[in-house]
């Protein structure tokens, strides 16, 4: 297979990988971006945002998406839909396989994001889909006047909340501790939301139904005590695994797969780079995101610059 030969190559069309792909086409670096299935990642999982700087009463996060989207294409970086399978790092060029092309690369920055985890208990996985979700903004709108519950306690479980809270009759958020993670102002939207009604110091520990979601099996953690709550939908919202299986045998991770990187985004491998949700940092904001992808860029050019000589 004849390989194509890239200065830099982007995996991941997301915010973090996208804004990679701006400031590497703007340095005139040979970019591709391969994005194994669409643009935008997980933040389309969210109807809007409204706390990205320059954006006064929100953007809707497809506009904005679409925006850079435009803003890529028009530096002459390349987006394509491919899913990377295997890369090879065992020289200065790394090979980049993928399901249908193989590219040869001086430079990488891995920006592949993160999926929402599951809890993992019974009837999680057989009542996906027939109330059980992960995107509210996907699937909030099938449980219109219906009672719901959301899981969590950070930014998205609260922001899930409010999100149903103006869809469905109902919705229970229940957090396994009393004290929620999400940033203050969230809270303080939840907590005067007549419709929310939160449940502290639960897990779910069972989801019950046949053929559609028909009940929660909640425990208190406190004293132990199990009850049943009635729902039509459960969305879960208890945080994120990184999508770094395929390189967890290449580049450095902590024990939960987000990568490691120096404070130049490069992981252990000289010329490979990390940025946005799938890199082990403690702040995951579509700005941090889109921030760090710009630095990432930045630190392959320096070792472009260094290569080249
Ligand atoms: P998160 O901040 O990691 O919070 C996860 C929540 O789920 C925590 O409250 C945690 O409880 C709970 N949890 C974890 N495992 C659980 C389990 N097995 N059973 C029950 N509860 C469990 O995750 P997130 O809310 O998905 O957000 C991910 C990242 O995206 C965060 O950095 C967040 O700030 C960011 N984000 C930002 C925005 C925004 O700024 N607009 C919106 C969405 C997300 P404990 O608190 O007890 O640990």
């Amino acid at each position: 297979m004849m390989q194509k030969d890239y200065e830099l190559i982007i995996a991941g069309a997301g915010p973090s990988g996208l804004t990679s792909g701006l400031y590497a086409g703007r340095a005139g670096i040979k970019s591709i971006i391969l994005e194994k299935s669409f643009n935008g990642g997980q933040v389309l999982l969210t109807d809007s945002i409204e706390n990205f700087p320059g954006f006064a009463g929100g953007i809707q996060t497809y506009t904005l998406i679409e925006n850079i989207t435009r803003q890529v294409k028009d530096v002459a970086v390349e987006i394509k839909q491919e899913e990377i399978v295997h890369i090879v790092c065992d020289s200065e060029y790394k090979v980049i396989k993928t399901n249908n092309s193989e590219y040869r690369t001086k430079s990488l920055i891995i920006a592949t994001g993160a999926v929402p985890k599951a809890i993992g208990v019974k009837g999680e996985k057989e009542l996906a889909r027939k109330g059980v979700s992960y995107c509210a903004v996907c699937d909030g709108a099938l449980f219109r006047k219906k009672i719901t519950a959301v899981v969590g306690g950070g930014d998205r479980a609260l922001e899930e909340a409010l999100y149903l809270s103006k869809l469905a009759d109902k919705v229970y958020l229940i957090h396994r501790r009393d004290k929620f993670r999400a940033v203050k102002v969230i809270q303080d939207r939840v907590l005067a939301d007549k419709k929310i009604e939160v449940i502290y110091n639960t897990n779910i520990i069972e989801i019950q139904g046949t053929n559609k979601l028909e009940q929660l099996v909640l425990e208190n953690v406190i004293d132990q005590q199990i009850k049943t709550l009635k729902c039509d939908a459960v969305f879960i919202a208890i945080g994120l695994i990184p999508n770094t299986n395929f390189v967890s045998d290449i580049v450095k991770v902590d024990s939960n797969g987000f990568i490691l990187t120096d404070d130049n985004f490069q992981t252990n491998i000289s010329g490979v780079f990390a940025s946005g949700d799938c890199r082990k940092n403690n702040f995951k904001q579509v700005i941090t995101a889109c921030a760090e992808g710009a630095i990432a860029a930045n630190s392959a050019k320096a070792y472009l610059d260094t290569f080249l000589q």
